[in-house]
């Protein structure tokens, strides 16, 4: 009986099969990889039930051709699949992130789209269909292990497949391929030989090519390329194995291969991929690492090595301290995997700091990437919380770029103590706060903080090497250790506004907390202040975003004696009451603006900005 593919399943398959033309030998890469999954579930179950047992170096991999009949066949003695898992596996591509791979198909530039497509294709699990590529029919017959019955899996890719039953005494999997007239290449020996080698060399196991009448020959060097030495490794093969892993796209950023012997026996082999992986912001995201038991895999994505926040790394541990039947629930608590966890955080920190220190460029390249979810790691693992912050980037004002803390502290005035910051929605926002005039004009520094995460670790860190994080936006800072020659002149005007600020107190009422006047605007004539017991403005802002019913708390306003829309109203403040009432909210309203708020009545403050127009245009 013929089945139809899911619609996802289709629209997949026509970008596999018409959009991969240089690329297409990578449909063996695609189908070894697979082969070789398979045998690594047979090694993982020969080892660890009684029911199947087989010897690592009775695995194989067999690759044939038949000219004649224009056939390919790739076999292996792996798992097998019954008919339920080749209906699964090969029937739908829904199974993992299909939606996700066509979103991200859709937003790729013309000009990257091709490498972009090879490379998503065996990040979302979409391998097996490559195959379509250079066959106008396949054939899967498999066996699984323990099972008593073969099936057969035909497909031509484009109208549906079928399933029937089909004879094979041996578990495994052997899979057709009908080759198309137009890749006759790919049934020849040297050709396959290459393909093998170029992608598959690393393989844990052997890839046997069959020639009717001769000895096997083995197409590639057969072995974990974590357990090679470095000196071996040329950076094509480190480059391969990172892509075949589905790490990255491109070259690693950093790869960090290492042996350790000890008291704690493992081998890491991890890369930082350069651009940021499809699912990096998707939510409950977790780190996944392969985690191999000398060579035998026995997670493909486990959770518990590295971190949420250096969930970007990708790659192998192997490690002889954690038992092959450690259940997955179990690895979370296996007391060498903590080890070996605690100490891999470390070595990615100190590589980081050490491409910091090495190569500027790199690292920005990197911070651009992925510094908004190291920065996670400040709240999320307290102890590291001084080495994340020794190497995370800023936004600095005065150097209109970002900038370690370790750089603002250099710049910093001889009286001050604390480290200034404004918390903020994005850059321009920031740069536009008159909550900055003040600083700009003592020449003292701010940070922007524009990640919404740095409103969270800023709750858990308040400090730096000794110097507190001091909001701009908040309470009273006091600036009267950095002089400017102005200081004494607005001491005076302060006085002579006293009765205007309590005018416009009474006015505002609840909608306030207070009005005060400013010793800090220059250019603005108020802005609002968070009191010095309450949040951050951006907090707030957050927390309104997460709890609609969150009020936060009324704010200060602060209003510049100097400025002279100020000093106008104060010569009318005792006459004319509308005017006065009017301009107090425009103030108000103006205030929340330049935070990114709305008015507080939005018609209201249209028709008293009409009123006002209509005066000054008289
Ligand atoms: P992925 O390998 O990323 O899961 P593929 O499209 O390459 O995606 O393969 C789909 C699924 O088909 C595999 O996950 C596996 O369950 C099954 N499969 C493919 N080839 C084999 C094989 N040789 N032996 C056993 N199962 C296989
Ligand atoms: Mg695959």
């Amino acid at each position: 009986m013929k089945k139809a593919f899911e619609a996802d399943t289709g629209r997949v398959l026509n970008i596999v099969i018409n959009s991969l033309y240089s690329e297409k030998e990578i449909f063996l890469r695609e189908l070894i990889s697979n082969s070789s999954d398979a045998l690594d579930k047979r090694r993982f179950l020969s080892l660890t039930s009684k029911h199947d047992k087989i010897g690592t170096d009775e695995l194989k991999i067999e690759i044939s051709t038949d000219k004649k009949n224009h056939t390919l066949t790739i076999n292996d003695n792996g798992i097998g699949m019954d008919q339920e898992d080749l209906e699964q596996a090969l029937g739908t591509i829904a199974k993992s992130g299909t939606t996700e791979f066509l979103a991200e198909l859709e937003k790729t530039t013309k000009k990257d789209k091709k490498s972009k497509e090879v490379n998503l294709i065996g990040q979302f699990g979409v391998g097996f269909y490559s195959a379509f590529m250079v066959s106008e029919k396949v054939e899967v017959t498999s066996k699984k292990v323990g099972g008593t019955k073969a099936n057969k899996w035909i497909s031509d890719g484009v109208s549906g497949y079928e399933i029937g039953k089909a004879d094979k005494s041996e578990p495994g999997t052997e899979i057709v391929l009908h080759i198309k007239k137009s890749e006759k290449e790919y049934l020849d020996k040297e050709r396959i030989g290459f393909i093998t080698r170029k992608y598959s060399d690393h393989l844990m196991y052997a890839v046997n090519y069959l020639d009717d009448g001769k000895d096997p020959e083995i197409l590639n060097k057969a072995s974990a390329i974590w357990t090679r030495e470095k000196k071996d490794i040329s950076s094509e093969q480190y480059e391969e194995f990172y892509k075949q892993i589905g790490a990255g796209f491109n070259k690693p950023l950093l790869t960090l291969h290492n042996k350790v012997e000890g008291t704690l026996s493992y081998t890491n082999l991890l890369f930082i991929p350069d651009s940021r992986p499809f699912d990096l912001f998707q939510m409950d995201v977790k780190s996944k690492i392969k985690l191999y038991s000398n060579r035998v895999l026995i997670s493909d994505d486990s959770e518990d090595i590295l971190p949420r926040w250096l969930r970007f790394v990708k790659g192998v541990v192997d490690t002889s301290d954690v038992d092959l039947n450690v259940s997955r629930e179990m690895l979370q608590h296996n007391s060498a995997l903590n080890k070996i966890s605690k100490a891999l955080k470390k070595r990615v920190l100190n590589e980081l700091k050490k491409m910091k220190d090495k190569d500027t460029e790199k690292y920005n390249a990197f911070w651009k990437e992925f510094g908004i979810v190291m920065k996670e790691g400040i709240y999320e693992d307290f102890d590291l919380k001084n080495e994340i912050l020794e190497i995370s980037k800023f936004h600095s004002m005065k150097q209109n770029n970002d900038v370690f803390l370790a750089e603002y502290a250099e710049g910093m005035n001889p009286e001050q103590k604390e480290i200034f910051y404004i918390a903020s929605e994005n850059k321009e926002m920031a740069e536009g706060s008159p909550h900055l005039e003040v600083f700009k004009k003592k020449k003292l520094d701010v940070l922007f903080f524009t990640d919404p995460i740095d409103t969270f670790w800023l709750s858990m860190a308040g400090e730096f090497q000794g110097k507190k994080f001091t909001s701009i936006t908040k309470g009273d800072i006091d600036l009267s250790a950095f002089s400017d020659e102005k200081k004494k002149k607005e001491k005076k005007d302060n006085i002579v506004i006293d009765g205007l600020v309590k005018k416009i107190k009474d006015i505002l009422g609840e909608n306030v907390q207070d009005v005060k006047t400013s010793s800090k605007l220059v250019d603005s004539p108020c802005c609002l202040v968070a009191p010095d017991s309450g949040m951050d403005v951006q907090m707030e802002r957050i927390m309104k975003i997460q709890n609609k019913d969150f009020k936060g708390m009324p704010r200060i306003l602060e209003i510049n004696p100097d400025h002279d829309i100020i000093k106008k109203l104060n010569d009318i403040k005792d006459k004319e009451d509308d005017a006065l009432k009017d301009a107090a909210y425009l103030l108000f309203d103006q205030a929340k603006m330049v935070e990114g708020e709305l008015p507080l009545d939005i018609s209201l403050f249209n028709k008293r900005l009409s009123k006002f127009m209509g005066l000054a245009l008289k």
